[in-house]
């Protein structure tokens, strides 16, 4: 194979925001007539989809705690309802089912969408909430609830088949993806801190430009790039110095390998996307025995493409320095990254908990095949979109991102001149400067 000598845009990462930001800039650079899709060239070290893009359960949603994080997945969602089809986008609705120890935060989410016009109901009040719930499903049976968070538009989109869709779009744009190009190191300017050239294992590309788009690998280019490991964090007031920039939580996803027809609502339809958190206690759908007594989530929908009933509960820290953590192989098939016993345990118990119809379904449970994988995660959570070293626009984030499908848009406009307005609260300074994302009550790191 051979890589060119050099390109004006490199772009590090066929995933969703490597692909998306190469499709929009395309787009950007031929309208300005400031250039085209042969200006930029994709590298990835696997291939188009290899990364989390490539396994997310594809969830997309609006439901966020925090107002910038809304205000940006609203800006995604119109990118994926923009082409369906070629995205494979599902657009079914989104529901968040919650506690009373939520109630207040989901209150606050739903009065600022109905500001920015992003379609949703809310009902509260715990009969409300079951008598919601039973217009749709008549085995709704979960306990503790006592709101629910309909979001209209949102859903979920198929991993794989969406990946390919915006790699041809990128495509035929004239960008260039190759893959099994792997970049080894940076050389930098002796002036300038800037990135030069990409050295990849096949050979040197010299760029202008440099995106980077790496998803669970972003702590290793980092180190790359040299930029700090260790950084100072200000958060109510109180300054800490020397937190890990990154830090690994792995996903636990998996699939009841039922028909997926048996997951419709009353009125036949196939349903939104349901995350429900509750803090009911949580007995084991094999023995009764206690899985848990503090609060706990799942989401879950029926999906053709997994083959049954997908979908995760929350995710846990990996302890250990993130230097040391084994992202390669990734996904399925790492032998330490994939979900085990207590997962399926808890995962299938919580859906027969949710609805009469998973009862006793544990057995159907997909065993054989691999779930699950690392997310590399920024110190508050959320993600960095900003520029290093001049000319290198790092994409990271945070693990949120399969849904985020409408930010290489938004990067294509930044490279091009233009500030985003939506991506300014996701800037890297605002960790010195404390002003940190609000945290929500969910048990997930991401809500
Ligand atoms: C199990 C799981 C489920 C998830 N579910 C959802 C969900 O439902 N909804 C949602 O919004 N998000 C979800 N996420 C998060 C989401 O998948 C990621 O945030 C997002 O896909 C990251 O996209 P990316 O483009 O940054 O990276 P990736 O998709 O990981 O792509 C990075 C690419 O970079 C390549 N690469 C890495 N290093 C190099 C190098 N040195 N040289 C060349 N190429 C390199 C890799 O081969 C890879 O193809 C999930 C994540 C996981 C793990």
């Amino acid at each position: 194979m051979s890589v060119p000598q050099g390109v004006k845009y490199a772009i590090i990462g066929a995933g969703v925001h490597g692909l998306s930001t190469a499709f929009h800039l395309a787009q950007k650079l031929k309208a300005a007539g400031r250039g085209s899709g042969a200006d930029i060239l994709v590298v990835d070290k696997t291939g188009v989809g290899a990364g989390a893009s490539g396994i997310a359960c594809g969830v997309v949603r609006n439901n966020y705690f925090q107002p910038a994080m809304r205000e940006l997945m609203a800006h995604s969602v119109e990118v994926w309802e923009s082409d369906p089809k070629a995205y494979s986008y599902h657009p079914v609705g989104y529901m968040q089912i919650s506690p009373e120890s939520m109630h207040a935060d989901v209150a606050s989410i739903y009065e600022q969408q109905k500001a920015i016009g992003y379609e949703s109901t809310f009902v509260e009040g715990a009969d409300d909430s079951m008598r919601y719930m039973r217009g749709l499903f008549d085995d709704w049976q979960a306990q503790g609830i006592t709101s629910v968070l309909h979001e209209k538009r949102g859903g979920y989109a198929n991993n794989q088949a969406s990946m390919r869709g915006l790699a041809a779009k990128a495509q035929e744009e004239g960008v260039r993806i190759l893959s099994g190009v792997e970049v080894k190191s940076f050389e930098f300017g002796s002036n300038s801190g800037a990135v030069t050239a990409l050295n990849t294992n096949q050979g040197r590309i010299a760029c202008d430009t440099v995106v980077v788009g790496v998803g669970p690998w972003v702590n290793k280019i980092w180190n790359l790039l040299e930029l700090p490991k260790k950084i100072t964090v200000k958060s109510n007031g109180k300054v800490r110095d020397d937190v890990p920039m990154w830090k690994f939580w792995c996903l636990e996803e998996g699939t009841l390998g039922v028909d997926p027809h048996m997951h419709r609502t009353n009125d036949g339809r196939f349903p939104p996307v349901l995350h429900v958190d509750t803090d009911a206690p949580l007995y084991s759908d094999r023995d009764r025995k206690l899985i848990t007594d503090k609060i706990w989530g799942i989401y879950y929908k029926p999906d053709f493409n997994f083959g049954g009933v997908q979908g995760g509960a929350s995710p846990y820290k990996v302890e250990q320095d993130p230097d040391q953590v084994a992202v390669d192989p990734y996904g399925p098939e790492s032998p330490e990254f994939v979900v085990g016993e207590d997962f399926i345990e808890m995962w299938c118990s919580a859906l027969a908990h949710c609805q009469k119809r998973f009862e006793g379904q544990m057995p159907l449970y997909k065993r054989d095949e691999n779930s699950g994988g690392l997310g590399c995660f920024t110190p508050d959570n959320f993600p960095v979109f900003d520029r290093f070293r001049e000319n290198v626009y790092v994409i990271a984030d945070s693990n949120h991102g399969y849904k985020m499908i409408g930010v290489g848009k938004l990067v294509a406009q930044e490279l091009v001149g233009e500030t985003s307005m939506l991506l300014e609260p996701f800037r890297f300074a605002r960790f010195a400067k404390g002003e940190l994302h609000p945290t929500s009550h969910s048990p997930f790191p991401w809500s």
